[in-house]
């Protein structure tokens, strides 16, 4: 196991919001959309047993929908048809979920691993079970 105790909420949280290992920031933290890699393939860190469970989607709808969605009532579509701007809107929001999801979920996995929260089991405990 590695002295992650070393390594800031920030600093983890900065590296797996860029797809980072939190532990290094060299190895890449996510392998496909939603899924974490197993193992840090430069530190070994291990990742595949921590859950964020629903924590991504809940941020990811307090952004879209209670940050970003006001904006969309300031801007003036009257020039377009209705059809037009909602699916303009429903594209844009689409877009921006799809975009934040994945950080999002790296996020919490970073925050999760960083203070060993419940949802973090060192892989030395889950061997044991
Ligand atoms: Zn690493």
């Amino acid at each position: 196991m590695s002295e992650h105790t070393a390594i800031t909420l920030k600093t983890a949280a900065g590296r797996a919001l860029l797809g980072r290992c939190p532990c290094c920031g060299e190895g890449k933290l996510m392998r496909s959309y939603l899924k974490q890699v197993e193992n840090c393939a430069v530190c070994g860190e291990s990742f595949g047993q921590i859950r964020a469970d629903d924590a991504a989607p809940w941020l990811t709808i307090i952004l879209v929908g209670h940050i970003f969605l006001p904006f969309a009532f300031m801007v003036n579509v009257d020039w377009m048809p209705v059809w037009a701007a909602m699916g303009m809107w429903a594209a844009c929001f689409a877009i921006l979920a799809l975009a934040i999801l994945p950080r999002a979920k790296a996020l919490f996995i970073a925050v999760l691993w960083q203070t060993r929260a419940p949802g973090y089991k060192p892989v030395e405990l889950v061997e044991r079970a």
